[in-house]
């Protein structure tokens, strides 16, 4: 079982996440097939090994274990796997990012439809 980055990350650009990887398989794609996002970051599931070392470093609170990941955002299993051997980079986090409030969460969260 992989983990998931859902649509709870779109627009994000703290990218705390890549920073504590140990596999190194959280992706920025950079390709032109329209159907993956670049707005958001996509775990390769066949890289993944599962460490949960991701999940308490997003402050938007977007990772879930596969097997976790809310209804609302199933789709978001499937679009992360789209990233397998596609072009991709692993973006660093840009210095000097500020964590979002919790309001800011919560208002994300409400925004993508899961509150
Ligand atoms: S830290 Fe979370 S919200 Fe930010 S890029 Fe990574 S998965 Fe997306
Ligand atoms: S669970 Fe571990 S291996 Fe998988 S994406 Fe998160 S940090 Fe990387």
């Amino acid at each position: 079982m992989a983990y998931t980055i859902t649509k709870l990350c779109m627009n994000c650009k703290d990218i705390s996440c890549t920073q504590v990887c140990p596999v190194d398989c959280i992706y920025e794609y950079t390709g032109d097939d329209p159907s993956i996002p670049k707005n958001m970051l996509l775990i390769d599931p066949d890289e993944c090994i599962s460490c949960n070392a991701c999940v308490p470093e997003c402050p938007w609170e977007a990772i879930f274990p596969n097997d976790e990941v809310p209804a609302i955002f199933s789709a978001d299993i499937e679009l992360n796997a789209k990233i397998v051997a596609q072009p991709r980079i692993v973006p660093i986090r840009p210095e000097g990012t500020k964590n979002p409030t919790p309001e800011e969460v919560q208002s994300n969260k409400k925004e993508k439809g899961y509150s």
